[in-house]
């Protein structure tokens, strides 16, 4: 039986991840903690049916209701960030790190410390600490599976790890809802405009990340951590079906894709079975009935945030810290309908430019500077919102 924690349990991925669970034959897993955020009623649910030694809401005033809503399951109930982090570094044999932010940094580098093997979908830990995370790995011989689709799929099609050979990695952007938008519709567009995705069904936060497609200039940076290629030969092409999720194109002219339906239990099943495969019951793609396959450059215009982090990955340092904290200040106050759609890309900027590419060494000085840009961000926002 492989022992699995699932960090995120409630969210999107965490939700996806159980339902391969579930559908494995009985006795392939067993769950050992599973983690949220603030959904006390959901996480509890989730621990009952799956049989989890330890159930853990980060709030750490949800502890009273957990505890209630696990009474006479035998099941552990702890609550608060530090319990997040012990119940991370746990030993099991896999981990999906699915909490959304950088609010999961802490949780994923728990988990690598432990050894083992984790499928990192928290993107953000890769964006705002990804030498710490990858120095973390390589220290204790952890292994990290991406699962992010696009890089799940590059992750699938590299055969060599000679960087000589690889001539680029290419990325795959759905395009979002704004994809044929004017600017004037995305000035005035409304939260639920931005997370209506044409293709896939994803949490609040990575679904407007998809619509200003700082998603993808997130991905450049966690592409740029996770494969040995220099950054500029990691391409963004714009292709609205979402069929292939990420190429790799080598020196003799080869270009080896992945392909599949816009459904994160594929790239889950695949770190959950690695190095192995598994059998999932899911539609299969129909190439005919597709028709076909589209791909465009990315609208720079339109869509600033995708510079942005090339920016920020090319200035180094604390540059994609500022770009990642920023952004997500800059995406809550959209979803609290504080902010404008097409100033959550400026809030990043202004923020960048004024805290520029600190050097950052460490966890502290990593955690303090995402404390920093956060609190501009802020205060940016405001004074966007006061203008308007
Ligand atoms: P959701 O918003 O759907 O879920 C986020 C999860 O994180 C929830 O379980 C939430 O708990 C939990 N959480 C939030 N804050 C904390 C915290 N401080 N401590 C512990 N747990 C917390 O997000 P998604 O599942 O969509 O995304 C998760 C991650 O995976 C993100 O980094 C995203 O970029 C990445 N990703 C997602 C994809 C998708 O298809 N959804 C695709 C590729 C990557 P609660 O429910 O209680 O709030």
């Amino acid at each position: 039986m492989k022992r699995l924690t699932i960090l995120g349990s409630t969210g999107s991925i965490g939700r996806s991840t159980l339902a391969l669970v579930a559908a494995a034959p009985p006795g392939a897993y067993g769950i050992e903690a599973l983690v949220a955020g603030r959904d006390v009623a959901g996480l509890a649910a989730q621990a009952r049916e799956f049989g989890a030694r330890l159930a853990v809401v980060a709030d750490p005033t949800g502890l009273d209701a957990l505890r209630e809503a696990l009474a006479g399951s035998g099941i552990e109930a702890a609550a608060g960030p530090e319990a997040v982090i012990e119940a991370a570094g746990r030993p099991v044999d896999w981990t999906m790190a699915a909490i959304v932010g950088a609010a999961g940094l802490r949780a994923t580098l728990a988990a690598l410390e432990r050894g083992g093997t984790v499928a990192i979908a928290n993107k953000e830990s890769l964006v705002c600490a990804g030498e710490i995370v990858l120095a973390v790995a390589a220290r204790t011989g952890a292994t990290l599976l991406p699962c992010d689709s696009e890089h799940n799929a590059v992750f699938q099609a590299l055969d060599t790890k000679d960087p000589a050979l690889i001539e680029k990695i290419v990325l795959t952007a759905s395009g979002g809802p704004f994809r044929t938008a004017d600017l004037a519709t995305m000035r005035a567009a409304t939260p639920e405009m931005a997370v209506k995705h044409p293709v896939w069904s994803m949490g609040a936060k990575i679904s407007v990340d998809s619509a200003t497609m700082m998603n993808k200039g997130l991905e450049v940076i966690e592409a740029a951590r996770l494969f040995p290629i220099p950054s500029e030969r990691i391409e963004v092409l714009v292709h609205p079906q979402s069929t292939v999720h990420g190429m790799v194109q080598y020196a003799d002219g080869s270009i080896l894709a992945q392909l599949g339906t816009p459904d994160m239990r594929t790239p889950i099943a695949h770190c959950l079975a690695w190095p192995n495969r598994m059998p999932v019951a899911l539609p299969r793609l129909d190439l005919a009935a597709l028709g076909r396959l589209e791909f465009a450059a990315p609208d720079p215009e339109r869509f600033p945030a995708l510079r942005l982090a090339r920016e920020a990955l090319n200035a180094g340092g604390g540059a994609p810290t500022i770009l990642n904290a920023a952004n997500e200040i800059a995406v809550a106050l959209f979803l609290d309908r504080r902010l404008g759609f097409l100033d959550i890309a400026a809030v990043v900027e202004e923020a960048m430019q004024q805290l520029g590419a600190p050097t950052v060494a460490g966890l502290d000085e990593v955690l303090a500077l995402d404390s920093a840009a956060r609190a501009l961000a802020n205060r940016l926002a405001a004074r966007r919102a006061a203008a308007a």
